[in-house]
């Protein structure tokens, strides 16, 4: 059996919690990894002037997998998104989310296999922004010829056909790969025609080197979300620009019963990283709180990733083995156990005790 090396990264609010108890429980699964420790984050603002270290990249891009706690991102001021920056610097452009319900786990909905594959480098996320009253924003307020009321806050959406290409093969390949029937575009392309028109009739054009294989639809966002609500059994694998595939993961990890449970991964031409689609839950910093889940079966399509298919399907049966005796499980899943006490009881599930 061949050693994996892996950069871990530990991440900062609950992040160093959930992240120890999941490289415990993939140590357990039998696979073989050699971790590399690689620091990003609030914590490491002081000691380093950035909460990305470029050592830290260097990291991930020599051993092409890294698995990730969550950063915090300061709302308004401060650092941008170490997340964010991580997904660009690295080109990892797609995200991918699978939505899948654990008997055990109360939540309204039984039954549900829905793929969140979010485009991770475009649109609204690009991060290009002008604040008001500075030359930029005035010279786009200028060119809007008045569309944009004076003193406007100015974020701009870039879609590009290549980045929608790339994306909507991506989910296409993993429909075929993962046997699923069909693949949804989703945008709201009737109001904003040059963008998200873009991303259909790209997702239009890569649909059609699937067809007979796997079955292509669009809807409208705000419809979506309604369906998804009412009839998530329809749908299947969705791919979206990054915005609206952010905020349909959340309400998708909904549906499965909340965030403690929602695992994703980040990919590009040569380098994933796995990490939970909460974020760092500050709150409960320190606390032995939070719920290891989404991390773990992050870990889980880690260990797939890698080829070490036994090992994954082992904590994957062991995860929701937990979850469904629901003795050991966090208070997100109705129990009382501390995010090590959960991660322990993985692991004695793998043991066979
Ligand atoms: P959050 O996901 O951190 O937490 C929202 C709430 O969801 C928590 O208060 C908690 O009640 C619940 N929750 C989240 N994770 C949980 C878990 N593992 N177990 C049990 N309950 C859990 O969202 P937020 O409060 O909006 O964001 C906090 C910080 O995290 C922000 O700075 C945000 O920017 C950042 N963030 C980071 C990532 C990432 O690292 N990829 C993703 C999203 C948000």
């Amino acid at each position: 059996m061949s050693t994996h090396r892996v950069t871990v990264i530990p991440g900062d609010g609950t992040g160093p919690e959930i992240t120890e108890t999941t490289m415990k429980v993939i140590e357990a699964s039998g696979a073989r990894i050699e971790w590399e420790t690689a620091e990003a984050g609030a914590d490491i603002m002081e000691k380093y002037g950035t909460p990305l270290p470029e050592k830290t990249l260097e990291s991930i891009r020599k051993n092409g997998v890294a698995l990730k706690g969550p950063i915090t991102t300061p709302i308004g001021t401060g650092f941008r998104s170490v997340n964010v920056a991580i997904r660009k610097e690295l080109d990892l452009f797609s995200c991918l989310r699978p939505c899948k319900t654990y008997n055990g786990v109360k939540s309204k909905y039984e039954g549900i296999n829905l793929v969140v594959v979010r485009e991770n480098t475009e649109d609204l996320y690009a991060g290009v922004e002008y604040a008001p009253d500075t030359e930029e924003s005035r010279r786009i307020i200028e060119l809007s010829k008045n569309k944009i009321r004076d003193h406007s806050a100015i974020s701009i959406k870039p879609i590009s056909k290549e980045g929608s290409k790339r994306i909507v093969k991506f989910a296409f390949d993993y429909a075929v790969k993962h046997g699923r029937k069909k693949v949804t575009a989703v945008t709201k392309a009737n109001i904003m025609k040059f963008t998200d028109g873009l991303f259909f009739d790209t997702a239009k054009e890569v649909a059609r080197a699937y067809e007979g294989k796997v079955e292509y639809e669009e809807r409208l966002i705000d419809n979506m979300c309604m369906q998804l609500v009412q009839k998530p059994y329809l749908y299947d694998v969705l791919v979206l620009p990054n915005l609206y595939g952010d905020i349909i993961s959340d309400l998708c990890a909904g549906l499965i019963g909340g965030l403690g449970i929602a695992p994703g991964a980040n990919f590009g031409d040569k380098i994933a990283v796995f990490e939970a689609v909460h974020g760092s839950a500050p709150k409960y910093k320190g606390m032995n709180k939070v719920n290891p889940t989404a991390l773990i079966l992050s870990g889980v399509l880690m260990l797939d990733h890698l080829g070490e298919t036994a090992a994954a399907k082992k904590l994957e049966n062991a995860v929701a083995a937990v979850i469904m005796e629901g003795k050991t499980v966090t208070y997100d899943l109705g129990g009382t156990a501390g995010t090590r006490e959960m991660g322990e009881a993985i692991i004695a599930g793998m043991k066979g005790k």
